[in-house]
């Protein structure tokens, strides 16, 4: 494998996760082709599955790989599979003007204003009741744009309408069509009976969020650029698949891909909820020997960093730029809003060193609030050293974001070599 179908197959993963569920599917058939065994949480856990994975809530995954020896400790790699969008309320419909459309929520922290004027698709999961009294559900995507959310022009936008902020409730809602008699229900009804070939009784419930149907590109005079949705945090949730799919290393790892990160992770399936510790628990039952394994272990946590912006680097502290092709970021914070200490830096520094791919360091200037991850609340839950990683990107939360060319695969490479090595040096006290 070389960086070209790399990022060849990242953008087929770009373009097909289209909400957090289809990225756990996705993710879920990179680990079954591997010979991963999907387990339910409802089963018991042996000893004996050495590879296989989880799914909760239909957003959030975890496998893990493991050589019997589980008191060695866990190399563990843990991302986010969603991102910030606009979620379709429970009764969608409104007919203004004889236009169609659709009332929405605001999912996260999206740049509301880079939403306007794109074509959307509408992607989730429904849950809907068959014709047999049964309850089920599909992964649900239009595949194509459904909706758009018009600018005002500018010729009607020069007294009171001029540089507002968006407003949430009245400025964002998408037009779907000039049909005042349809419903998105039948819509999706028709869709999911065509797809499957079933019949719908009635649609029971769905988290269906619109997304940008515009492909991932390659951008720039020398192609440096790769400009997207969602790359924040799909490209962590890609490079650590392929990182531990390439693995042949004899180390236990777990990867896991949390839903609801742009939230706050406290949901049933989020970081903050129990899905990594409760799997922990049933790998190793014995509490002595999970706390030895814990201590011999090391977290990762990748989430997009944010580069330097030409046009506003005043924005970023001066002596921490991060640049574009140029190697992943390590996120270190005074107050920890990033779980990175010196020790777990220090060993991501080195796995980098390793392989020849240098390390860059991204701190918030002192008068801004910084942002966080899942890195400290993992790390705090588990007890567990951690650092906090990121490949660097350009307009974070935007509806398409920008990345460079080769930094997918440097991070990648790094993570890889995490995965690999026989063994881990354990971070030294000084005390
Ligand atoms: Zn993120």
């Amino acid at each position: 494998m070389n960086m070209l179908s790399f990022n060849k197959d990242l953008f087929t993963f770009l373009q097909t996760s289209t909400s957090p569920y289809h990225a756990v599917s996705n993710l879920a058939s990179f680990f079954s082709q591997a010979g991963f065994k999907r387990l339910q949480e409802t089963e018991k856990i042996q000893p004996n599955h050495e590879k296989f994975f989880l799914i909760r809530d239909d957003g959030s995954f975890i496998c893990s790989k493991t050589h019997g020896d589980l008191a060695s400790g866990f190399r563990i790699l843990a991302t986010h599979t969603d991102s910030p969008a606009l979620q379709i309320k429970p009764q969608p419909d409104m007919y203004a003007n004889s236009y169609h459309r659709l009332g929405v929520e605001v999912y996260g922290g999206p740049l509301l204003s880079t939403w306007f004027d794109r074509p959307l698709g509408i992607a989730g999961r429904v849950h809907w009741l068959k014709n047999t009294g049964e309850v089920t559900s599909s992964l649900f995507d239009s595949e194509k744009p459904v909706a758009v959310i018009p600018s005002l022009a500018i010729h009607l936008s020069q007294n009171e309408y001029k540089d507002k902020a968006v407003n949430k409730q009245k400025d964002i809602l998408p037009l779907t069509g000039l049909d005042t008699n349809k419903k998105l229900s039948a819509y999706i009804t028709e869709n999911i009976e065509k797809n499957e070939g079933r019949p719908v009784k009635k649609i029971l419930g769905s988290d269906l969020f619109l997304y940008d149907n515009s492909p991932p590109v390659l951008c720039g005079l020398n192609n440096e650029f790769i400009v997207g949705s969602r790359l924040d945090n799909l490209l962590s949730c890609y490079v650590s698949a392929r990182a531990a799919l390439s693995s042949p290393g004899e180390g236990n790892y777990i990867i896991i891909c949390s839903n609801h990160e742009e939230i706050g992770s406290t949901t049933q399936s989020g970081a903050d909820g129990n899905f990594l510790l409760s799997f922990l628990e049933r790998l190793i039952p014995d509490q002595q020997e999970r706390y030895q394994a814990l201590a011999k272990s090391l977290l990762i946590s990748v989430d997009n960093a944010h580069a330097t912006h030409p046009s506003f680097s005043e924005t970023h502290d001066q002596t921490h730029p991060v640049s574009l092709n140029r190697g992943p970021v390590i996120k270190k914070n005074a107050n920890h809003r990033y779980a990175t200490t010196s020790g777990t830096s220090s060993l991501f520094s080195m796995l980098a060193e390793m392989v020849n791919v240098e390390i860059q360091y991204f701190v918030m200037r002192n008068d801004m609030r910084c942002g966080s991850t899942i890195g400290p609340m993992t790390s705090a839950k588990l007890g567990i050293q951690t650092v906090d990683v990121g490949i660097p990107s350009l307009a974070m939360h935007s509806i398409q974001e920008t990345t460079g060319v080769k930094d997918p695969w440097l991070m990648y490479t790094v993570l890889a070599e995490f995965l690999h090595r026989k063994q881990l040096p354990v971070l030294p006290s000084c005390i």
